[in-house]
């Protein structure tokens, strides 16, 4: 146990190196009693580049009288290296043990995303900037190195409307601090996406006969239609621009849910109009952002018409110069079929999209965190032989678990999700509490499904399986006794209990909440910033469930 630590860099250390040393002093600083000193420190760490290791890969190393190393290949190596040193580290009030983990680390998979759904007044739309800058720090520490975000452009009138200019903003604010950690920006356009004021003529159709697309908004327009790819392309020139300053290395290029057109020329969607937007706007962007990788997602492909995933491939066979990956992934942890038995259209790189967020009931997170280790194992096991990497889909922090053990299986595609959940509870509660802590999450994933019923006024939950709720609640409050201060009060550990103690209540009450439940209730939405939060993403208080109703 060290109480003081001297940390040295490389002379030639890029703001990207004094980064990862700031977030290793704050980790330090706020978790251990233990201070960096100028010199002559109990414990020297040693923060060098050592190229040869393999991309964005790293070494820790002892050194001689009391020094651990952290040798990186690259700049980002150093950053994850720090991340691997802090989680196998102890923290105490008396100070700092340095992890025991030595070893060579090379990451297996090159795009390690994760999408933030930047809407519906979820925690990354309504939180404060900085708390969601501060997340984007730690998502990097796990090797996270690139982020998506998304202007939904059907909320506004136009680029001008103050409302769509406040969003850019933001966004720039999360893509800047994304950049300090070293994490690529990304975003996502659907093809034919229109603002709430564009032009009727030129609208897509959606209700064609028996063909009826059931997530549009009606303001995306038809490629078809005379006038509207010039429309679509003056739109993607005006807000690619603030994406161009914030350093794009990604642009998604999305066919469905919402966008489409199922009229005549346009159909059938996938294999057809939609590649003819795509292709006009992934040029311009390609113009515009000279390094930019294309990511053209199959979402919803041959779910609402077949011959989608063909015509794609046959087009891909034809011209796949404008493209750089294929992203594929599917509904309800369904992986699509048509790329495991054809392989991905033009020999493209494929990468995924699972869902983390959606699980288990209607409001997502409502009930405090969402830990799905079995379940993301069997969707990562699905794809991951196919894919270079993936961006989970993201409604808010209630999942951060769920994001971290992608990360994980990105670095390594074998790692179990059982050893990934282990260092993260040691991590961020404490290494004392991995077994009880570990079951408990293991028991929340089991009993986490339920309904939304109602008995006269009283709104009722009940929870498909319950048979283990007061087990995990009772390991949830033994853990809660043994942590550190600082876990003790961080959202992280709230969450989860919160979780164990709003589904006890729940148990005991038949399933009615409980002044108990619902203090815990208003708890998360605080933690959330859910306080304007859509009715997907709110826990659902008294306040919330006035304007919500059971789905
Ligand atoms: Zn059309």
């Amino acid at each position: 146990m060290a109480q003081t630590i001297h940390l040295t860099l490389p002379t030639e250390a890029t703001p990207l190196i004094r980064k990862a040393a700031e977030l290793l002093q704050r980790t330090i600083n706020e978790r251990s009693g233990a201070r960096l000193v100028p010199e002559n420190g109990e414990l020297t760490l040693e923060l060098a580049l050592q190229p040869g290791l393999g991309a964005e890969g790293f070494e820790i190393a002892d050194g001689p009288q009391n020094t651990v190393r952290v040798l990186a290949n690259d700049e980002r190596g150093v950053l994850y290296g720090v991340g691997k040193l802090l989680r196998s580290s102890r923290y105490s009030s008396e100070g700092f043990e340095v992890g025991t983990w030595r070893g060579v680390s090379v990451p297996q998979k090159s795009v390690r995303g994760i999408y933030f759904a930047t809407h519906f007044h979820n925690f990354y739309h309504d939180a404060p900037l900085e708390k969601v800058q501060r997340y984007v720090e730690e998502l990097a520490l796990w090797g996270i190195n690139t982020l998506s975000v998304w202007f939904d452009m059907h909320h506004y009138e136009s680029f001008q409307d103050p409302a769509a200019q406040e969003m850019i903003t933001r966004l720039q604010g999360i893509l800047s601090t994304a950049r300090e950690v070293g994490i690529t920006p990304s975003t996502g356009f659907l093809a034919n996406e229109g603002y709430a004021g564009s032009p009727p003529e030129l609208r897509a159709t959606w209700g064609c006969g028996d063909r009826h697309l059931p997530a549009h908004y009606h303001t995306e327009l038809c490629p078809n239609v005379p006038g509207a790819r010039d429309q679509l392309l003056r739109w993607t020139k005006e807000r690619l621009v603030p994406f161009v300053e914030a350093g794009l290395g990604y642009l998604w290029l999305w066919p469905y849910d919402q966008g489409g057109c199922c009229c005549h020329q346009c159909h059938p969607w996938g294999g057809n109009g939609f590649l003819k937007c795509a292709e006009q706007v992934a040029r311009l962007a390609k113009r515009e952002i000279p390094d930019l990788k294309i990511v053209l997602s199959t979402w919803d492909f041959n779910s609402y018409y077949p011959g989608e995933w063909e015509g794609l491939a046959q087009a891909m066979a034809e011209d796949a110069s404008w493209v750089d990956y294929i992203m594929a992934d599917g509904r309800e942890g369904h992986f699509p079929e048509y790329p495991v038995k054809h392989g991905s259209p033009g020999g493209l790189p494929l990468i995924g999209f699972p869902e983390i967020s959606m699980i288990g009931h209607t409001i997502w997170g409502g009930w405090g965190a969402n830990p799905a280790p079995v379940m993301m194992q069997g969707l990562w096991n699905q794809g991951k032989g196919l894919l270079s990497g993936g961006y989970p889909y993201s409604e808010g922090i209630f999942e951060d678990l769920n994001k971290m053990l992608f990360a994980g299986f990105y670095w390594d595609p074998d790692r179990s999700a059982e050893e990934i959940v282990r260092e993260y509870v040691a991590y961020e509660f404490s290494p004392e509490v991995v077994e009880e802590v570990t079951r408990a999450i293991g028991i929340l994933e089991r009993t986490l499904p339920r309904a939304w019923g109602q008995t006269g006024e009283e709104p009722r939950f009940p929870i498909e399986r319950p048979e283990e709720i007061e087990e995990a609640e009772a390991l949830l409050w033994a853990a809660d006794a043994r942590l550190p201060e600082w876990a003790r009060r961080a959202w992280r550990w709230r969450i989860l209990l919160l979780r164990g103690i709003i589904d006890g209540e729940l148990l005991r009450n038949d399933f009615h909440t409980s002044e108990a439940a619902e203090t815990a209730l208003e708890e998360l939405t605080v933690i959330y910033h859910a306080e304007h939060a859509g009715r997907y993403v709110a826990p659902p208080t008294k306040a919330a469930r006035r304007v919500q109703r059971p789905c």
